[in-house]
This record gives C-alpha cells, structure tokens and sequence, in this order.
C-alpha cells in the first residue's frame, strides 16, 4: 500500500497549531471536510464554546437502503501545548525522516485519524466498500478531560452506534480497560507558634508529612485487575509553611490517584479519607478538594468486537495484536461508561511518543493502522 496519502493527511492535520490550552478545533475543521469530502460524509457541526469543535461526520454505507451496523471511530483534534526550546523539528511543520514523520500530534493523535481517514480510500481503489456505516467523531478538548468534546456529544445523544474505535496511540495493541483518575487538593492545617519552640504550635507540615507516608505508593488493599494492576496514588506537589522561624500554620499536598473499574468518585473520595486517617495523627485537620475526576472504563477481552479488531490488525501485520490496559484515561470511557457503546483503543502511535518533544509515528504503523482499519471497515458487522 501506497503511504503518500495516509502521510499528506497527517500532515496537513499537524501544521494545523490545535494546541490546548487554549484550544482552538475551529481551525483544523477545513482540512478535515476536504479529507472527508470524496466519501460524501454528512457533517454536523458541534460547538458549546467558541472555536471548541466537533464534527460527527457520516460516511454513508454505499449499498444504500438496508439497515447496517454503524461503527464509530473517534479520534481528538487538540494537541498538548509545546515547549520549542525543547523541539528539534517545528512542532507544527511535519517533516519525514528515515521513516519517522515528526511533529505535535503525529503519535497522539491526527495519525490515527489520518489512517482511519485514509482507510476509505484504500477500500475503494481496491474496488471494496465499508460493510457498516462510518461516522468519525472527530473531537475537542481530550487533553484537557472531555467536557468541551465528547462528553458534550455523550450528553446530547450523539455517540449512537454499535461499536467504536478510538486510534489513540498504542502501537496497534488492542487496549481494552483504563484506570480512572483522582486528583485531589489536601489542605492540612496546623497552628502557629515560633519557630525556637516547636511543640509550642501544631506543624501542618509534621502532620502532612505523615499523610504523605500513609498515601503516597500506598496499598489500598484492592484486588489486582488483570489489565490494569493496581490501584495507585502518587503525592506529586507539596507546599507549606512560611518561614523557617514560624511552625507551619498550612500545608497543601497535590495527590493523582488512579482508579479500578467500579470506583466512583465518592468511593474513590471516601477510601482516600480512611487512608489519610489511617496515618494515625491524633488532631489532624484537613480539608480535601477535588480537582480532577474520570472514572475507569473497560470491555470484556472477548467481546465480539475485540476480536474483530485484532484480527484486523493480525490480517495486515501477521501477528495477533495483544489485549492491553492503560494506566490513563481516554475518551473511550464516555463511549463505554456514559454512551454504553462497546469501545477499542487501537491506534498506529507510540504512547512513548505521546506528549514529549520531537514526537513522531513511524510511517510503516501508519501504512500498517490503514490497512487494518480498512480490513475492519469492511468487515465490521458480518456475520455477527
Ligand atoms: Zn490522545
């Protein structure tokens, strides 16, 4: 298979600057119809804030009347921001190097939109056609949780279909289960007193440090998940005090917690709480705020559509893809938590490549995501 087309489009797609923050979808809309248009896609148009797009375009099954099975590939628009200074390449001109197509967005992810996108085309010069309804949700506002992108559409009704496929970066694995995400701000508070006579005040610090002791890399006692491990929680910021002459009156700590299926945002609050008690400081006030929640989201390994998806992959690369879990979350869990559609993450870039300076996807993965993309375009839906 040719790799020309499946490049241009990534290409064109990266030097489209769709950074976010602040996040503008608005302006990579033209270069997504004009990919679009040759496949007759009837696009809607979804905007809750300003320049915040994201187009729901469906590719009509070409045998016409008959009811088909609809499947749904959504891939995000917006890019995490960029340090140049850190950049050998310009983030946002593509250029191809031994078989690497640099720039932000290349893994994570306008590649695997592009190869979804390019997968039509290599249906129809080899004379084939799509078993199913396409519709591509190509979205805003993932790098920064969702709620300006698929949420909205998951809260209008949009995301209606049988099954989708989200190509985030994976290295063409079929990932099946991603750990839900906590963050949350504990504010520990002490009383002042000076600083030559410690026991004189409460140190907030003191108290925070073993808070930090009974959280941080804690076991909270879960079962392993077979994909996803355990559960974890990381204290990734500390701050306090105002002096070294002054027993610390306030003490902040910034904790990721990363969830199992099944956790809610009050159970995964609740159990943090009986953690932190667990540190057995007597007196200890705090106050707890959350900043970020997304709760875990998984398909059963053997769903039809898993398998269908890897033996998509395995036609085109020879080998059977393995079933992975992902310590973090994409918008595959609004499709499966909120939408109650069963969902893939199977994409052609890196997750090493994800987010860092000089990202790339290597051109053969993109060939390679394109020819498993049409493989399951044409089959999705056949025989059961
Ligand atoms: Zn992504």
């Amino acid at each position: 298979m040719d790799a020309d087309e499946v490049v241009a489009l990534t290409s064109a797609l990266v030097a489209v600057d769709t950074r976010n923050p602040p996040g503008n979808e608005r302006a990579i809309a033209g270069v997504c119809r004009d990919a679009l248009a040759p496949y007759r896609a009837a696009i809607t148009e979804v905007e809750p804030a300003p320049g915040r797009l994201s187009l729901i375009a469906a590719v009509p099954h070409p045998g016409g009347e008959a009811p088909r099975p609809t499947l749904i590939v959504n891939g995000h628009l917006d890019v995490v921001p960029v340090d140049a200074a850190g950049w050998e390449h310009d983030p946002f001109r593509p250029v191809l190097e031994r078989g690497r197509l640099f720039g932000r967005g290349t893994a994570d992810m306008k590649g695997g939109i592009a190869a979804a996108i390019a997968a039509l085309g290599t249906l129809k010069r080899a004379g084939r056609e799509p078993a199913c309804n396409v519709v591509f949700h190509l979205v805003a506002d993932e790098e920064r949780g969702g709620a300006l992108g698929t949420q909205v559409l998951s809260e209008r009704g949009l995301v209606t279909g049988d099954a989708c496929l989200v190509p985030e970066p994976t290295s063409l694995r079929v990932c099946v289960a991603e750990r839900g995400l906590l963050v949350a701000d504990v504010t520990v508070h002490g009383r002042p007193g000076h600083g030559s006579s410690p026991r004189d005040g409460v140190s907030a610090i003191e108290h925070a440090a073993a808070v930090v002791l009974a959280i941080h890399a804690a076991d909270f006692g879960d079962t392993p998940h077979p994909l996803l491990g355990h559960p974890t929680a990381n204290v990734g910021e500390i701050e306090g005090g105002s002096g070294h002459n002054t027993v610390a009156e306030r003490c902040r700590l910034v904790i990721d917690r990363r969830l199992l299926p099944g956790a809610t945002r009050d159970s995964a609050v609740a159990r943090l709480r009986t953690q932190i008690d667990a540190a057995g400081v007597p007196s200890l006030r705090y106050d707890l705020d959350v900043k970020v929640f997304g709760e875990a989201s998984e398909l059963v390994a053997d769903h039809p559509f898993v398998l269908q998806v890897r033996r998509a992959v395995a036609a085109v690369t020879g080998e059977e893809p393995p079933v992975i879990g992902m310590s973090f979350t994409t918008d595959a869990r609004f499709v499966r938590n909120q939408s109650g559609i069963p969902a893939v993450v199977c994409g052609p870039g890196d997750i090493e490549q994800a987010h860092v300076n000089d990202e790339w996807v290597a051109v053969d993965r993109l060939v390679d995501a394109t020819a498993a993309y049409a493989e399951l375009f044409a089959s999705f839906g056949v025989g059961g």
